[in-house]
């Protein structure tokens, strides 16, 4: 298999199809599984060979079951060894308010899901104090994919998977970005300053203002320091209300 961006020319197989073909028949696929109508794949033509031709197309051109497919079948770097599954993001596709966390721990990685056990729990509670649900904004993380030990993303890693979260900003157009804890927010802002210097302050990633918080698994450990989460929470709030930009 190969994709060729320049040329917008994947071959799969022995067969050369262009971005455009590829795109038409992920939008045939989408359209039919509508419609309620199953979409047949012969057996002995596997459709992870073709998942992986789609891994291979720029992120940018996907839409969201593509790029859904496209991280689920992703190898661009050695994370994928190790994963149950990837974390794709969780919520709605249309939502005003975009939380962006780190990567998967343990957990997130059995379940797919990004902040569940006892930091999800928390969020879900900062959520609910600002008037939102888990199903009203929506939730991503920097990787898609676990690192070891839940030790830090590496900086080749992230670049991997940058183009994912870059397409999911662009699908969803929030409103307002919360950068969850120092990763996310470092990461995002381009910048190495920690989060107590990040937050408290309107940043921008590009047009969209971005508001730093801690990670409620910080807030586990560091309780005291949930009156800050709190204020940044009310920022943002006032932000999104037009009262500040
Ligand atoms: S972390 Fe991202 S770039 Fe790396 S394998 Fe997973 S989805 Fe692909």
């Amino acid at each position: 298999m190969y994709c060729d961006h320049g040329r917008g020319k994947i071959a799969v197989g022995t067969e050369y199809l262009t971005t455009e073909m590829m795109q038409s028949e992920l939008e045939r696929r989408a359209y039919l599984r509508a419609m309620g109508i199953d979409v047949w794949i012969p057996r002995n033509q596997a459709d992870p060979v073709f998942e992986d031709a789609v891994a291979e197309c720029p992120a940018e051109a996907l839409g969201w079951e593509e790029l859904r497919a496209s991280v689920a079948g992703c190898t661009r770097c050695v994370l994928h060894q190790g994963r149950t599954q990837t974390v794709f993001g969780v919520g709605s596709p249309d939502a005003d308010w975009m939380l962006i966390g780190e990567a998967p721990g343990a957990e997130e990685d059995r379940r797919g899901e990004p902040f569940v056990g006892r930091a999800g729990k928390l969020l879900d509670e900062m959520l609910r104090a600002i008037g939102e649900a888990r199903d009203s904004v929506f939730i991503a993380n920097i990787l898609k994919c676990r690192p070891p030990n839940n030790r830090d993303p590496k900086p080749d890693e992230s670049a991997a998977c940058r183009s994912y979260l870059e397409r999911q900003i662009e699908l969803v157009r929030p409103k307002i970005i919360l950068a969850v804890g120092r990763i996310a927010a470092q990461q995002l802002l381009d910048s190495d300053a920690p989060v107590g210097r990040l937050r408290g302050k309107v940043h921008r990633l590009g047009e969209t203002p971005l508001i730093v918080t801690y990670h409620p698994a910080y807030l586990l450990r560091s309780p005291s320091q949930k009156r800050k989460s709190w204020d940044d929470l009310c920022l943002a709030r006032r932000v999104m209300s037009g009262m500040l930009s």
